[in-house]
């Protein structure tokens, strides 16, 4: 059974899409830590991270790194902390979140609750940034 994400790939579950290529795709994490939280996955179905291939995990931090760029635009913050985690989604992907401080990324802290309408704004707000 494919996973979520191959699912949001195929666009049978919909996202706020940030970007895409060929090979990657962006979208915002559904239950952010902060605005502009964006999952980078490669399209390519694997669990694993480090399963992916050296020329996949160096194209996705390739891609990741002009997402974030896009992202330090649209989102007041000090820099983009990147981190990976992976015990929900066997799908690869990497967290993009906008950060002040090491608290906000913490990933056990409560998430923001965002409407349809914010989700809406902050994906325009990024895609002009690239
Ligand atoms: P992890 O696997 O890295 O522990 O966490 C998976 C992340 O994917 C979580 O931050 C969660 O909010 C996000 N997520 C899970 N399901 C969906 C979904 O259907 N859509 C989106 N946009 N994000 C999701």
């Amino acid at each position: 059974m494919p996973s979520i994400f191959s699912r949001i790939v195929t666009g049978e579950i919909p996202c706020y899409k940030i970007a895409e290529d060929d090979h990657y795709l962006a979208f915002l994490d559904i239950n952010p830590l902060a605005k502009g939280h964006t999952l980078v996955i490669p399209k390519r179905e694997e669990d694993y991270l480090f399963d992916l291939t050296d020329a996949e995990i160096a194209g996705l931090m390739v891609f990741a790194k002009k997402v974030a760029r896009a992202i330090e635009k649209a989102i007041p913050c000090s820099r983009i902390g990147v981190a990976v985690i992976g015990l929900e989604v066997p799908h690869a992907h990497v967290h993009l979140v906008p950060i002040n401080g090491i608290y906000d990324i913490d990933f056990s802290k409560p998430k923001l609750k965002l409407s349809p309408e914010e989700f809406v704004e902050i994906t325009g707000n990024i895609r002009t940034g690239f």
